[in-house]
Parts: C-alpha cells; structure tokens; sequence
C-alpha cells in the first residue's frame, strides 16, 4: 500500500470525528475490495462514482435486549433498541460522518440504515451490504449465521457504511473466521430453518474466502415479519395468527398478509411507533456463542444477572442453554473423577 496516497491526517480525524458521534467502532473498508466482491448494482462504485473508501460505523445492541428475549419474557426491547429506535441513533451518525466528509471537499453518500427502495432488484437486500463493508473495513469476520461478528461485541451490533471519495487510508488485514467456534446455536434455534450450510454461501472478499450459511430471505421475511406462530414458541410475544406461506405471491398479496391477517397485537404496537419493527425474530442473533461470550468477557466478574442462561428454545420449552448445560455436565463428570 503506498501510503503517499492517502491523507494519513484526514484518516485519523475521521476516526476521532466517529467517536465523538458516539460510533462504537470505527473502520476504512477499501471501495476496490468491495467493488470485486459484491455484484452489480449493489457496489460502492455504483452509489458514487469515484469512490474510494467505505467508513464503517457500528451501535452496539445493549445485551439486556437480547437477553430479555433469549428467556422470551419481551421482544420491544430489542425491536426498538435493537431496530427501529436504533435506525434513528445509526441515521444520525451516517448524517453526521457525510457531513463531516462533504464539508472537507469529498463527496460522501448517506444511505439509510434501514429498508431497501421499492422495486429493488434484490427485494430483501439494501444498496450496500454494511455486513460486507464492517468485514472489509477488518472490525469483523462473518459466523455461520452471515452476520458480522466483532470481537468486541460478537453478533450483537448493527454497522453501516458511509462511501466517500475521501483518500482515507483502509484495513490492511481482514480477520479470519475464528470468532465463530462453529458451535451452531444459530442455525438450530431458528425456527423458520432459513440457514442452511448444504452447500454453504462462498463468499471471496480482500483475498479471504469466507463460508456461512445460505440464507432462505422468503422463509426468514415470513416468520420475522410475525407471520408465523413458530418464531417464538412459548413466549408471550409470539404472534396468535399463522399466516400460509405462498409461493411467487404479488406485492399486493403480501401487503394483505402484513395488513389484514397478522396477529392485531403486532399491527397495533407498530402503529403506535409509527415504525415497522415489532416483530422481528433475531434468534440468530440472540442465540449467538460469539455474541454471549463477548457479552460475559466486557461485564464484572462479580455479576451473576446472567448466570444461569436460561432460555426459550425453540420447541417452547424454558431450560438451561445447551452449550451451558454441557459445559456444567462436563465439569461436574470431571470433578467426580
Ligand atoms: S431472523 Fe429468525 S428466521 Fe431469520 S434467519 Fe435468523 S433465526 Fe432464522
Ligand atoms: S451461534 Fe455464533 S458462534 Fe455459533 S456457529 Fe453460529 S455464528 Fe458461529
């Protein structure tokens, strides 16, 4: 990397400007890398002409909202402050960091961290992946679940990217995949079973080949839009209503769905924050290793509020997790020894 042709100055204060916006972590994802790995339509180069960085911001996702919903006592709060309220506090920093980026001379674009524009060509998927950009940008690796994990936060955070003509200078390193242990907790527990590594998704991104699970986007779509009384089994939450799923169904039959048949208790509690979001399953998340463990290494060693791990599986029933249970089995083995 020839390090003439980056503004080193510039790097850093964008870096010191994204902390002080409150940005959890902060990364330059190189537009070249991504360019190769992302297809057409969906590329930096596509959103700007010219680009040449991605900056990578994340909020982390505050572990009592996942760990409320692993018990399944409450989904609000990771809907809210792990979605809907959390798009405005990411909207933020995007305005911000464009700002920031155009008042220096560069041309920077804002997408919004939520939603795909209508009549997309890929109808589940943004204009950028930010999970691409936060893997590219070396603040992550994927797991098997496809979602980027950190080593700071695991699974549990959201990212977006700003892509800019501003001559930041980028990662130099991508990290490998050894932050998922392989453990598999997010494929079992999801009860739409949407992810499958039969074969897995190849995913070639800054000279790193990445595997996870192939994601089925209708299948996840119908049980996370609330549509389907499987998605969390057992917990108060969880919709009343199952709705049939239906093969190359119109716009218009998919509006009804989401409009006239779904569980009125979800319906309700969207319109009262005028924000889609109520629903949302996240049990590929919440169910995490990666996002547990990193939770566990950043609290005290004297906090016990999640000690016990107890969680709503996905056949409804409230038990101890299993990779807790086996590691507590497999001490108590060795101690009669
Ligand atoms: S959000 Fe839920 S349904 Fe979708 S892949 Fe994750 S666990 Fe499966
Ligand atoms: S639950 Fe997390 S750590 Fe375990 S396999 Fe899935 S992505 Fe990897």
């Amino acid at each position: 990397m020839d390090e003439q042709q980056f503004d080193l100055e510039l790097t850093e204060r964008v870096k010191a400007y994204a902390k002080e916006i409150g940005s959890a972590l902060v990364g330059i994802a190189d537009a070249g890398i991504l360019n190769e790995a992302l297809e057409p339509d969906f590329r930096p180069e596509d959103l700007l002409p010219g680009c040449r960085c991605v900056v990578v911001l994340s909020l982390h996702i505050p572990d009592g909202a996942l760990e409320i919903m692993r018990r399944g006592k409450m989904n609000y709060s990771y809907n809210m402050f792990g979605y809907a309220y959390l798009n405005r506090e990411l909207d933020y920093l995007i305005y911000r960091m464009t700002m920031f980026l155009e008042n220096e001379g560069y041309a920077a674009m804002p997408i919004p961290a939520r939603g795909t524009q209508y009549g997309a060509r890929k109808p589940y998927f943004g204009p950028l992946s930010y999970r691409h950009c936060a893997v590219a940008a070396g603040l992550a690796t994927f797991g098997l679940n496809g979602l980027a994990l950190s080593p700071q936060f695991g699974s549990r955070q959201r990212f977006v990217g700003i892509p800019t003509t501003a001559p930041l200078k980028p990662a130099e390193k991508l990290m490998d995949q050894s932050l998922c242990d392989g453990c598999m907790e997010c494929i079992r527990n999801c009860p739409a079973h949407a992810l499958s590594l039969n074969p897995p998704h190849v995913c070639k991104l800054g000279g790193m080949t990445y595997r996870y699970a192939r994601c089925n986007q209708p299948a996840c779509t119908h049980v996370a839009r609330g549509l389907s009384t499987e998605v969390w089994k057992g917990a108060l939450f969880n919709p009343n209503v199952d709705v049939p799923v239906e093969e190359n169904q119109s716009r218009a039959g998919h509006y009804d769905d989401l409009w006239n048949k779904r569980d009125a208790r979800i319906r309700i509690s969207e319109h009262a924050e005028a924000t889609y979001g109520a629903t949302l399953c996240g049990r590929c998340m919440a169910f995490c290793t990666a996002g547990h463990d990193a939770m566990n290494r950043r609290m005290r060693q004297d906090q016990t509020a999640y000690q016990n791990d107890e969680v709503l599986h996905k056949d409804g029933t409230i038990h101890v997790a299993d990779r807790v249970a086996a590691l507590r089995k497999r001490s108590a083995q060795s101690e009669q020894k």
